[in-house]
C-alpha cells in the first residue's frame, strides 16, 4: 500500500453527462497538477447529448493517458462510477483510484493531499465539501443535511454531510467494490458501511466551469431513495409502530365513549365527522404503508432481473 515505488500509478474515474466544454479543461488540469504520478484518466460518458464523446476521443488521440467508455444511453452517475471501477478492475490496474466530477468542482490540485493521507495508512480518503462562504440555496443545504441525517439514522451507517463522490481508494478497496453485486449502486453508503479505514479531508469546491448542474431534484430524490432503501429495512417497521399507535388511539377513544355514556355526561353527537376522520386517517396510514412495501417490492423485482445496470456502446483503445 504505502510502500509502493514512485511514480505512483493513479487512475482518475470521471463520469460525464453533457460536459463537452469541461473535458479539455479537465485534461489540461490533470496534465498540470499530476506530473509526479503515472496517471491515466478514464472518462465514462453517461449518454451525453452534446459532443462529450468527441471531446473524449479527441483528448485520447492527443494524449494516450486519456481513456474513455461510452454508455449507450444515460444510466446515471452512480452506474457511470460503477462502470468505471469495473473497467479499471479489468483493464486499468493502478495503485490508487480517484473518483471525481468532470466539471472541475472537485479540484485536481487537491489530489496530492489525498495521496499523502493514503500514504499515511488510510484505505479510503474521502473529500468533504466545505460549504462555508459558498452560494448554495437554503433548499439544497437543508435537503442535503436532512438526507445525511435520515440516512445515518435509518441505516446505522454514519455518513457525514458534504460527502460527495470525490475520493481516493486503493486497489484492495477497488476489489471490494467490484465484488459487491448491488444493482442499486450507492457508493456513498457502501464505503462507510464497509468499515474500511477512512480519512476525511475537507476541501473547498470550485465553481462549475461550464454548463449547469445535471442533478435535478428528481435525480437527487431517486439517489436518496435508493440510498435509504438499499441500506435499511427500518421503513418497513414503521407499519408496526403506526399500527400500535392507531390501536392505542382507538382504545383510548372507546374508553372515553364508554365513560361519558355510562356517566350520562353527554350523548355522543359527533358520530359522522369522527367516523369520516377515522376512516380517512386509517386509509391514509394503510396507503402510506402499502407505498413503502411497494418501493421495497419494486427494488426486489428489479434486483432479481439478471439485466446489467448499464450498457457500453463504445470505448477507446
Ligand atoms: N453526471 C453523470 N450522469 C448524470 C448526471 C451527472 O455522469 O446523469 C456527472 C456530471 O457530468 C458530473 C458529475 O456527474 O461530472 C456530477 O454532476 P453535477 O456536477 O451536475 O452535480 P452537482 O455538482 O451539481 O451536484
Ligand atoms: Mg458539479
Amino acid at each position: 500500500m504505502s510502500d509502493t515505488p514512485d511514480p505512483l500509478r493513479m487512475l482518475l474515474i470521471v463520469p460525464c453527462y453533457n460536459e463537452e466544454a469541461n473535458i479539455p479543461l479537465f485534461v489540461e488540469s490533470a496534465e498540470q497538477n499530476l506530473k509526479e504520478y503515472d496517471w491515466q484518466v478514464l472518462f465514462v460518458n453517461d449518454g451525453s447529448h452534446d459532443g462529450s464523446w468527441d471531446a473524449i476521443t479527441a483528448a485520447h488521440e492527443r494524449n494516450p493517458r486519456v481513456k474513455g467508455l461510452c454508455f449507450a444511453r444515460n444510466f446515471g452517475h452512480q452506474n457511470a462510477l460503477k462502470a468505471g471501477m469495473e473497467e479499471a478492475w479489468k483493464d486499468h490496474h493502478a495503485d490508487v483510484y480517484v473518483t471525481l466530477d468532470a466539471d472541475l468542482q472537485h479540484p485536481i490540485e487537491f489530489i496530492p493531499q489525498m495521496v499523502q493521507a493514503w500514504r499515511g495508512g488510510a484505505r479510503v480518503v474521502q473529500a468533504q465539501r466545505e460549504d462555508a462562504g459558498r452560494k448554495i440555496s437554503f433548499f439544497k443545504k437543508f435537503t442535503s443535511r436532512a438526507f445525511y441525517g435520515i440516512f445515518s439514522w435509518l441505516s446505522g451507517v454514519k455518513m457525514q454531510p458534504g460527502m460527495s463522490d470525490f475520493r481516493l481508494i486503493d486497489h484492495g478497496v477497488l476489489e471490494f467494490v467490484v465484488s459487491c453485486r448491488d444493482k442499486d449502486f450507492f457508493l456513498r453508503g457502501l464505503l462507510p458501511w464497509s468499515g474500511l479505514k477512512t480519512e476525511v479531508l475537507p476541501y473547498t469546491p470550485k465553481e462549475r466551469q461550464h454548463g449547469v448542474s445535471k442533478f435535478t431534484l428528481k435525480k437527487m430524490c431517486a439517489l436518496a431513495l435508493s440510498g435509504i432503501v438499499g441500506y435499511s429495512v427500518r421503513p418497513l417497521y414503521i407499519s408496526i409502530v403506526l399500527g400500535m399507535v392507531s390501536i392505542c388511539l382507538a382504545m383510548a377513544y372507546f374508553l372515553y365513549v364508554l365513560v361519558v355514556t355510562c356517566c350520562g355526561i353527554t350523548t355522543i353527537s359527533l358520530g359522522w365527522p369522527s367516523l369520516i376522520a377515522t376512516v380517512l386517517a386509517i386509509g391514509g396510514v394503510q396507503l402510506f404503508i402499502l407505498g413503502i412495501l411497494g418501493i421495497y417490492m419494486g427494488k426486489l423485482y428489479m434486483e432479481n432481473k439478471e439485466r446489467p445496470t448499464y450498457v457500453i456502446g463504445d470505448k477507446t483503445k
